[in-house]
């Protein structure tokens, strides 16, 4: 994988602040009314264009500031920003999918993905079907001629299976060249592996996580390199009123500067917790990419230069659900909560009953977030509470 200097490049991104006032910080703008000088200005600009203000809704210096890193975080050339990341999810599949097509979405997707494919996107005449992420051939039969769009996520969320992203991309590539790829990189961050070498047409991420890092914003964006492409989700992005407010722009501008930093930290503890975790009699198995033996690993070794702050333990065939739970209830530092990349440690039991349709599974897993506490205290903590497991 070629060399790069994420940080710099995100700290040194270019920015022309006001004349004189040569500060780092990228200025706060806000605006819903956006003034013409006059009707012929008014009538010049048009909003999909998104190349001049129209109105708050459309873009403001903020928020093409934040779009423009985003971009070259990514290698990606056009970027769009939206609430949350399920937002950006959704307004992928809303810009690309009509009745009568068919989405692909991996087993082990982000789960209010597959429930926005069972319940809008059906009632919308748009079809789904969900194939093994770990089997390109799974994926190869699935697809139609009514395939439209197919998901990748990298690696699959709570179960953290890495899929041989090359052979998926190939596969739809062979069976489906009607079809665009969407990778959920919220994992990768943009850092881990270079998504659009690989030839996906398009990301996602939830900046809620490692971007923004604070714990403390919802915001998601749609990346492309593809012009084309980017003007079909910019027209339906435009129409969706998919604002997203000045501040929040600013706390991810500001968390961008840190991001490879604390991606690096909470790699490096999360395999540290990982290692400890792995000789605990409790538990049967550590999911994490960069572990052999972890679902995918091979896959992971082959791309990736970095693993993110995610593992999530199996534990000893026939310890009852409750018991995990009571475990997770002893934590004193592991925050029970939803979302990852923020400073605060992060635990949740999954019964994945009901979570998989294809690799079905009746355990109960715990998924951990790394922080950015110190490991020994992390270990500490997760060893006091595993002493009634
Ligand atoms: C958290 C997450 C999302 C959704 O992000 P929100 O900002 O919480 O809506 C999407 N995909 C993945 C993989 C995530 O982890």
């Amino acid at each position: 994988m070629s060399e790069r200097q994420p940080a710099a490049e995100l700290i040194h991104h270019a920015y022309q602040p006001p004349a004189g006032f040569a500060s780092p910080a990228v200025a706060v703008h806000k605006g819903s009314s956006i003034f013409f000088e006059n009707v012929a200005a008014l009538k010049r600009v048009r909003w999909a264009d998104r190349d001049a203000y129209t109105y708050g809704l459309h873009g403001t210096p903020s928020t093409f500031a934040l779009e423009a890193r985003l971009a070259t975080l990514e290698g990606a050339e056009h970027v769009l920003l939206a609430p949350s990341g399920l937002a950006a999810l959704n307004l992928v599949n809303h810009s690309l999918l009509k009745s009568g097509d068919q989405l692909l979405i991996p087993d082990n997707v982000y789960g209010p993905s597959r429930n926005s494919a069972r319940h809008e996107l059906a009632a919308w005449g748009i079809a789904h079907a969900v194939y093994d992420p770990l089997d390109p051939a799974d994926l190869a039969a699935k697809l139609t001629p009514a395939t439209r769009l197919v998901w990748l996520e990298a690696p699959g969320s709570i179960t953290l299976e890495f899929p041989d992203l090359l052979g998926l991309i190939a596969a739809v590539r062979a069976g489906a060249p009607q079809a665009l790829v969407a990778l959920d990189n919220t994992w990768g961050a943009g850092l881990a592996f270079d998504a659009f070498a690989l030839g996906v047409d398009l990301t996602i991420h939830a900046l809620t996580k490692y971007p923004s890092g604070g714990g403390d914003v919802l915001m998601g964006s749609v990346a492309t390199r593809d012009r084309a492409l980017f003007e079909r989700l910019a027209a339906t992005h435009g129409r969706s009123g998919l604002g997203v407010g000045g501040n929040d722009v600013e706390l991810v501008l500001r968390g961008l500067a840190s991001l490879p930093l604390r991606y690096a930290a909470q790699d490096a503890a999360a395999r540290q917790v990982a290692a400890w975790a792995q000789q605990h009699p409790a538990v049967a198995q550590v999911l994490h990419p960069a572990l052999p033996g972890s679902p995918g690993h091979v896959h992971w070794k082959q791309l990736c230069r970095a693993a993110a702050g995610l593992l999530t333990l199996r534990f000893q065939p026939g310890t009852p659900g409750a018991r995990i739970e009571a475990a997770v209830d002893a934590l004193r530092v592991f925050r029970l909560a939803w979302s990852w990349g923020g400073p605060v440690s992060l635990a949740v039991p999954y019964d994945l009953t009901h979570l998989r349709s294809v690799n079905r599974s009746e355990e109960t897993v715990l998924r951990l977030a790394i922080g950015l506490e110190e490991p020994e205290v992390l270990i500490a903590d997760l060893a006091q509470a595993f002493e009634g497991l």
